[in-house]
């Protein structure tokens, strides 16, 4: 993978793919943490004279009515505020406009052009990688700087596209993540993986290539149910992925010195905020009752390995987190890996939310911003993004 640092990028025209996708609410940018998480790759720009071109997807554009509420105009006003100048914004993804607008460029102008879903309603053609357009937005420039690490595990025109008709390099942020997840390639042992989250369906491909990499699993959250149903266990009304009962139980057979499953576990009756919850051993769960944490028990137990660990993988909560009262021992977990200087990496998605909820996200060694492109390195996949950076001019 080239970095941007090995890229001659003086005084140039640079592409930047950027994941400018934050969360809105009525137009209004909900968190800004991946506007300035491409602060780094763009200030380095503007230290070489460059003139910037950027370019983001933003939600999904399925049909007419999402173009607006999926405007990246927010975002042109947003990395203004932070980088205190002007970004010139263009409302069309191709077209005379941007033409002109990069025609007229100086050093150091800032250009941020239309989500570039906007080009999914005819054709898909982001989503689809189309060559055409892909070739239309390199011509924009000389160079391409893949930034965007929320995508990188997609093939589509604003990243796999570009990065086959210019020079191209990774951008700091992907640099850094790419760097985190490296590091699973051959990892310190004991390698320790902890899996939440709700459903095991979503995280099959995750499971059959971790458990051939890891020393430990510790499994908990909604997915611990389906495992401990597979094992014999009465598990009430606990979320259940009835269509993988079998699969748990055969890499519980498989695996049987690897699976740690939860001792215990927070139930009650309701799946509200609420209803009070008791602690009980897994054994004593009855019918009318479903868990929603895992126990003091489990924590400590959990805690017993992840001492040792020489690295740790966490991906989704062991609770449900959205309950004040369920993410108790997520944050037991969190704060006994702060304070005794575990090297953990959190995969993305939820359990960076958690984290960030709690405090520890800045005090984790790596939070990944990219959920599904860690998910899919996790699985053992090959990201097209980073693919397209290694062969490209
Ligand atoms: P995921 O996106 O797969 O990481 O799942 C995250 C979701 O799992 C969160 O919304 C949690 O509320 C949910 N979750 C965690 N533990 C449980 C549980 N015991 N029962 C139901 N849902 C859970």
């Amino acid at each position: 993978m080239k970095l941007i640092k090995e890229l001659n990028i003086d005084n140039k025209k640079v592409i930047i793919r950027c994941d400018f996708n934050v969360p809105m609410k009525d137009g209004k940018i909900v968190d800004d943490t991946r506007i300035k998480g491409a602060l780094e790759t763009i200030n380095y720009c503007l230290e070489k004279n460059c003139k910037i071109i950027l370019l983001s997807h933003l939600g999904r554009v399925k049909e007419e009515s999402d173009l607006e509420k999926n405007n990246l105009l927010p975002v042109a006003n947003r990395l203004s505020e932070l980088l205190n100048k002007p970004v010139l914004f263009c409302e069309k993804t191709r077209g005379q406009e941007l033409d002109s607008l990069v025609k007229n460029m100086k050093e150091k102008d800032i250009v941020l052009i239309q989500n570039t879903r906007y080009e999914d309603l005819d054709g898909k053609k982001e989503s689809g990688n189309d060559n055409e357009l892909a070739k239309y937005w390199a011509s924009l420039g000389d160079v391409f700087i893949n930034d965007a690490f929320g995508t990188i595990h997609r093939a589509h025109a604003s990243n796999v596209g570009i990065a086959r008709c210019l020079p191209s390099a990774a951008g700091f942020l992907v640099e850094k993540e790419i760097n985190a997840l490296k590091i699973l390639d051959n990892p310190e042992r004991p390698y320790i993986v902890i899996l939440g989250g709700a459903k095991v369906s979503d995280k099959i491909g995750v499971i059959e290539n971790l458990v051939k990499k890891a020393d430990k699993i510790l499994i908990g959250g909604g997915m611990a149910f389906t495992f401990l149903k597979a094992s014999g266990k009465e598990i009430g009304k606990s979320i259940l992925d009835e269509e993988n009962i079998d699969f748990c139980k055969s890499i519980l057979e498989n695996n049987q010195d690897k699976i740690i499953l939860p001792i215990d576990c927070a139930v009650t009756t309701e799946y509200s905020e609420e209803e009070p919850y008791k602690l009980k051993d897994i054994s004593d769960i009855s019918k009318d009752e479903m868990g929603l944490d895992i126990g003091e028990k489990t924590t400590q137990l959990f805690k017993d390995i992840l001492k040792n660990a020489g690295i740790v993988v966490w991906n989704g909560p062991l609770g449900v987190y959205e309950f004040e009262k369920y993410i108790k021992n997520t944050n037991e977990i969190l704060k006994f890996l702060v304070e005794n200087n575990i090297k953990t990496i959190l995969g993305g998605g939820d359990i960076v939310a958690a984290s960030e909820k709690l405090g520890y996200k800045e005090k984790i060694f790596h939070a990944s911003t990219g959920g599904g492109a860690t998910l899919e390195y996790l699985e053992g996949k090959k990201l097209p993004g980073l693919e397209a950076l290694e062969t490209s001019k």
